[in-house]
């Protein structure tokens, strides 16, 4: 049996902080553990070991980096700094992490499970999106206007504030940086909730951030619960701003709790995206991006592309082809070089899957392929084989539902119209795909999809330069791009009389 070289869990955490046993906290520059004195196992979803016990923050803990932010924000040199030396310290940011690269791989590859190739593009990813906000921090940001004389009419962005920023679990570093990035280059002080399950690299960032010697207060990193810990960062009346990844329940009981005090919101929620294939595609790159769309990271991607949608005289060859190369594809330890996808990230979100799988069928849908557990070296993590189901109806849980796990479903449409109104059969708006040689009607299909991120003849790219975000129940806003940007800034009007005298508006 092959096994798999892993450098050992000590020495990928060896500059992950502890306090005693404990991976603290960062609150106001310094490391805490949590008041209540909780922690919380991490886990390897691989095997399911524990491979360290990080602080488990609740409201309190938020409640009090909640209030360092306000003081960084507040009183402190923050505000201050020019955007130059904003930018320069978000440009040291991006180096320290490509300096840090295969450490920040290996953490997230032992804590979330993804195979190394995938957390390698991730925090690739993560040092670029710090430095294209770093250039952005300082382009113009505001407009004039031509109005009547003698006035002079110009906008300026200025930070929001205190932004409470709460992260899932499948991109962990990747995740915090969309949030820090864009919030620190515009100004503002944040504190960033990560995923119950993954906090690890998010908190081995704030060692870097610590020794860049941002001022305290300005990046707060509190892992744990997000109905104690996230639910005081969407309440409290001290947040200016809350910025939520997640699922779309959760993102309706932020909204509720945003209310309060009315503040800004953001939020990026699931998908069941469509992937339409008409029969004039160019088959072997389309099924190559209907694999990727839906196994990368092993299918736990808000914006997988989990509806195959596929023109009828094309069906059962290119399912039949896809379902070759599903069987084919390589599940396995994130570490193994060999791997293509990885584990769950826990037994219970491979629950969930299975349970779906099982609703699929009682449905009467046909599972072609995979849906199965692993056995041998692989049996003690969360692993599951890559499973299509074919045969399906519109209103089929499985087809309606996100399930955020290596599963497709494959529909079927006659012509251009129907594929359009398939497509658009759904809750969610976040992202959708067309694979065709016929460019009029790639692109008619694309204006017609109800999507906020679109795709001809791919899947997948993202990109830091271009806005993320969806319609309908996909979420609210947009991050990356300018976008991203404008979305932690508010905009301020400013007037100038140039001709400074009284208006004579009352009588002296
Ligand atoms: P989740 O909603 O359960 O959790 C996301 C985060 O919210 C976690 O940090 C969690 O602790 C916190 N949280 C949970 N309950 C909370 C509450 N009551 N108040 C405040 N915070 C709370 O989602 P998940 O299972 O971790 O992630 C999967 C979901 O995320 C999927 O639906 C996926 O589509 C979505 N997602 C969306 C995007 C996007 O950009 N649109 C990106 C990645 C993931």
């Amino acid at each position: 049996m092959h096994t798999v070289s892993r450098p050992d869990t000590a020495t990928i955490l060896r500059n992950v902080p502890r306090i005693g046993e404990t991976v603290p906290m960062f609150v106001g520059g310094r490391w805490e553990l949590a008041a209540s004195g909780a922690t919380r196992a991490i886990v390897n979803p691989a095997d399911n070991r524990t491979i360290a016990q990080v602080a488990d923050g609740d409201a309190a803990d938020a409640a009090r980096a909640i209030a360092a932010a306000r003081r960084a924000f507040d009183d402190g040199p923050w505000t201050a700094l020019a955007a130059s030396d904003r930018a320069m310290l978000l440009f040291r940011l991006a180096d320290a992490i490509d300096a840090a690269r295969e450490e920040f791989v290996h953490i997230d590859t032992l804590n979330n499970g993804k195979p190394l190739r995938e957390s390698e593009y991730d925090v690739i990813d993560a040092a670029n999106c710090f430095r294209y906000y770093a250039g952005l921090a300082t382009k113009p940001h505001g407009q004039t206007f031509d109005v009547p004389a003698p006035s002079q009419t110009f906008t300026v962005r200025e930070p929001i504030g205190v932004c409470g920023q709460i992260v899932p679990w499948n991109y962990p570093l990747l995740m915090a940086v969309w949030k820090l990035a864009p919030a620190l280059a515009a100004g503002n002080v944040c504190v960033l909730k990560p995923a119950e399950t993954t906090p690890l690299s998010a908190l081995r960032l704030a060692t870097l951030i610590e020794a860049l010697e941002f001022p305290p207060g300005v990046v707060n990193i509190v892992p744990g619960a997000g109905q104690t810990a996230g639910h005081e960062l969407a309440a409290s009346a001290l947040v200016d701003k809350v910025a939520f990844t997640g699922g779309t329940v959760t993102g309706r009981s932020v909204m509720h709790a945003a209310a309060g005090n009315l503040k800004k919101i953001s939020l990026e929620l699931g998908g069941k995206s469509p992937n339409i294939v008409f029969a004039d595609a160019d088959f072997e790159t389309a099924i190559d991006y209907a694999l990727f769309g839906i196994y990368a990271n092993a299918g736990q991607v808000c914006s997988a592309g989990s509806r195959l949608i596929l023109q009828k005289s094309l069906h059962d060859r290119f399912v039949d082809r896809l379902v070759e190369r599903a069987q084919k594809i390589r599940v396995g330890d994130g570490f193994d070089p060999r791997t293509e996808m990885g584990p769950l990230i826990s037994p219970i979100q491979r629950e969930r899957v299975e349970n779906y799988l099982a609703i699929g069928r009682e449905e009467g849908a046909t599972l072609r392929c995979g849906g199965e557990r692993l056995g041998g070296a692989l049996a003690d993590g969360n692993f599951l084989s890559p499973a299509i189901f074919d045969r399906t109806t519109p209103t089929m849980r499985i087809v309606q539902e996100e399930i955020f796990g290596p599963v497709l479903v494959v529909q079927a449409f006659d012509d251009e119209a129907d594929a359009i109104r398939l497509a658009n059969d759904s809750p969610y708006g976040l992202a959708g795909a067309v694979f065709t040689q016929d460019v009029a009607k790639a692109h008619r299909v694309i204006r017609k999809l109800r999507a906020g991120i679109t795709w001809i003849n791919t899947y997948h790219p993202t990109y830091n330069e271009a806005p993320w975000g969806g319609y309908k129940q996909s979420g609210i806003g947009r991050e990356l791009g300018t976008y991203g940007y404008d979305a932690y800034t508010e905009v301020k009007q400013i007037n100038v009389n140039l001709d400074v005298a009284p208006s004579g508006w009352f009588s002296p």
